[in-house]
């Protein structure tokens, strides 16, 4: 089906037997642009996964999460608080609003940020947090909404990967003032490229309607009070995100079942890793099943060795402040985030695996972790 190297890809979208047919109708009709009817359809679905009353779609992830923060008022002399082990986005559209990333680490066991790790990093300039649901996992966001209420500070959810998860049975996306979600083709729900803000505030949401357009007066056309942006997500794109909404909880199920799948086989077969447990507050939404090795130094020969048997896999991201464009001088060290992030290994965890395919995978990964462990820890196993 796909024209990739591996046996086994990362990632595989499945966009539902709706997705042809809608995109006819978008070419048929001529409703090929930001006009036509699957955008505001998409919209409204998507509020309602996430439990409130507005969504503003719009190109992608890293633009939702920049005009939130614009319309959020957030700008140059903020700081905003930020996890380093996420995509580097998150820090990007921080800039991007013309105010300054601050790092902090993660929790160990959610990888999420907590009251305890933002703490240290607070300053008088801080304005905003932007917690990402990593991998899908959601942060403990009562604990967090109670840190932002108490110092004044509006909240930004990064769910880009966490499509569907939830926190005591609240969807994320209902906790801060706005979420922003991506719909890259490696996420759960795949426009191609896409995003998308929710916010349970009308006025923000007016507010991100009107930059997301040019800042065009909504009563007088191509009347400009302020300058905007062309952040639009096209009737094509919320075509696709309307044929998959109807799937997305029985995918989050599907990938929460292989996670634990991988959990079950990989401990069956090999001692060198070990797994995050869950919190029994969350539903994760499992956007992509990850391992930790107890030994750094064996993920980039395990990777290779992955790669050569058909497995596609990847590094956990890299700490975004270890990176050139954020490198602070003298280095800021964030413990967590440098351990978790030079261990984590991330598997193919798309749903249309089948339970035999994983079983396969399972015993690659095995395999793997046996070919590349150092002399001595092989000696433990054999
Ligand atoms: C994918 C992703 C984004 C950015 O989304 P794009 O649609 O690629 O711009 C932002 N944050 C996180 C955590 C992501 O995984």
């Amino acid at each position: 089906m796909n024209s990739s190297p591996f046996r086994f890809t990362l990632a595989d979208p499945e966009l539902g037997p709706d997705a042809a047919r809608y995109l006819l109708e978008c070419v048929e009709e001529g409703m090929i642009s930001s006009q036509g009817r699957f955008v505001r359809q998409f919209e409204t679905e998507f509020a309602a996964v996430c439990g409130v009353e507005h969504a503003v779609a719009v190109a992608n992830g890293t633009c939702a999460l920049h005009l939130a923060l614009v319309a959020l008022g957030i700008g140059p002399g903020d700081e905003v608080l930020v996890p380093s082990l996420t995509f580097i986005s998150t820090a990007n559209a921080v800039v991007h609003a013309g105010a300054v990333p601050v790092f902090a680490d993660v929790d160990p066991e959610t990888l999420c940020v907590t009251p305890a790790t933002l703490a240290p990093r607070l300053t008088s300039r801080t304005r905003a947090l932007l917690p990402v649901h990593l991998l899908g996992q959601p942060c403990d966001m009562p604990a967090l909404l109670d840190f932002a209420r108490s110092r004044d500070l509006r909240v930004v959810e990064d769910a880009a990967e966490a499509h569907g998860a939830q926190f005591s049975g609240r969807p994320v996306g209902s906790f801060g003032d706005i979420a922003c979600f991506s719909f890259y083709a490696n996420k759960i729900i795949t426009t191609g490229e896409g995003g998308l803000c929710v916010t349970r505030d009308a006025s923000l949401a007016a507010r991100m309607r009107l930059l997301r357009s040019h800042g065009m007066n909504p009563e007088r056309r191509y009347w400009h009070d302020e300058i905007g942006f062309n952040y639009r997500m096209t009737n094509l794109q919320a075509a696709l995100g309307v044929a998959q909404m109807p799937h997305l909880l029985a995918w989050v199920a599907r990938r929460r079942q292989i996670a634990r799948r991988y959990r079950e086989l990989l401990a069956a077969q090999a001692t060198d890793l070990f797994f995050l447990d869950e919190p029994p507050a969350t539903r994760s939404a499992c956007w992509m099943s990850a391992f930790f090795l107890r030994d750094a130094a064996q993920r980039d020969p395990l990777l290779a060795a992955l790669s050569e048997a058909g497995v596609e896999s990847r590094p956990l991201f890299s700490p975004i402040h270890l990176m050139p464009p954020y490198l602070q001088s003298p280095a800021l060290y964030l413990p967590v985030t440098e351990a978790m992030s030079a261990r984590g290994v991330l598997l193919p965890s798309h749903t249309k695996l089948t339970d035999t395919h994983l079983a396969e995978i399972a015993s690659l990964v095995a395999a793997a972790l046996e070919r590349t462990a150092a002399p001595h820890s092989r000696r433990a196993h054999s």
